[in-house]
């Protein structure tokens, strides 16, 4: 009421300096009108507000989605089916990067190679399907027994490769028979069957001070180790000296 009376007076006013009014509206309507329109306001800025929050939820959805996308496309390149352990790719890839290390460190970097004994007769005797599941058994067991610094990878079939930075030959040899006593310990037992394996190693160690001697020539001296194993009697571990072949 006051301000419409203050409106009225202005009105009286503005006449007696002959200033039109024009069609003013009376005050009380202006306030009433300015609310709804600051209302409607504050409805669209809640309204901004929730739409971005929306958005930003959406957008945190889909980077979580790519990252497992990524992670998931990354583990099937890198990774082996049956026994998730690491490819033979990837074995390669880590292996010249430690003969790398090794030569600029001047580190010993040690390897081991693997192969599990009369597999084919597993395989022969109780079917392919129960081959597979010793031979995830067996991926498990060397992998509970490796050091967290060791590189345990599928190298084909039932062959496998360790990678031993900072090791000498001293210490490859502890880590292989470490993993044969493993197998060795180590029961498969499906509904029907108890199977026991053992595996046949061989060790090898980069000397840098024999210089750079190669890739394909370290993991040639490995597998003349576990050839060495196979031909005297398998179940066993050969360490091959590379500096005197
Ligand atoms: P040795 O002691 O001389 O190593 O004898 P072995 O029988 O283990 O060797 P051989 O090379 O004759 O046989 C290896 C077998 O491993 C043959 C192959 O079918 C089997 N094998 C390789 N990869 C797999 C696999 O992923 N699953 C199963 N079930 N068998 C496999
Ligand atoms: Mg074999
Ligand atoms: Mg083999």
């Amino acid at each position: 009421k006051i301000i419409d009376v203050v409106a009225d007076k202005t009105v009286e006013i503005l006449s007696y300096f002959e200033i039109d009014a024009g069609n003013m509206k009376p005050y009380s309507q202006l306030l009433i009108d300015a609310n709804e329109a600051l209302g409607k306001m504050n409805v669209t800025y809640e309204q901004l507000i929730l739409e971005l929050k929306r958005s930003n939820e959406r957008m945190e959805m889909l980077a979580i989605e790519l990252q497992t996308a990524n992670e998931k496309l990354r583990e099937l390149a890198t990774k082996d089916g049956l026994t998730g352990l690491y490819n033979h790719r990837y074995f390669q890839e880590a292996l010249e990067k430690e003969i790398n290390r090794s030569l600029r460190n001047k580190t010993p970097l040690s390897l081991v190679l693997l192969d599990i004994d009369d597999f084919k007769s597993i395989n022969d005797q109780y079917g392919h399907p129960v081959g597979d599941i010793v031979l995830k058994g067996i991926a498990d067991a060397l992998q509970k027994t490796v050091r967290d610094s060791d590189l345990l990878a599928r190298y084909g079939g039932e062959e496998f490769s360790v990678i031993l930075p900072e090791t000498d030959l001293k210490g490859g040899a502890m880590l292989a028979e470490r993993l044969r006593r493993a197998v060795e310990a180590e029961e498969t037992t499906t509904e029907a069957y108890s199977i026991q394996t053992t595996i046949s190693l061989g060790v090898t160690t980069y000397a840098p001070s024999t210089g750079n001697r190669g890739m394909a020539e370290f993991i040639i001296a490995a597998d003349k180790g576990l050839y060495h194993s196979k031909e005297t009697g398998k179940n066993k571990i050969s360490l091959v000296n590379m500096s005197t072949g």
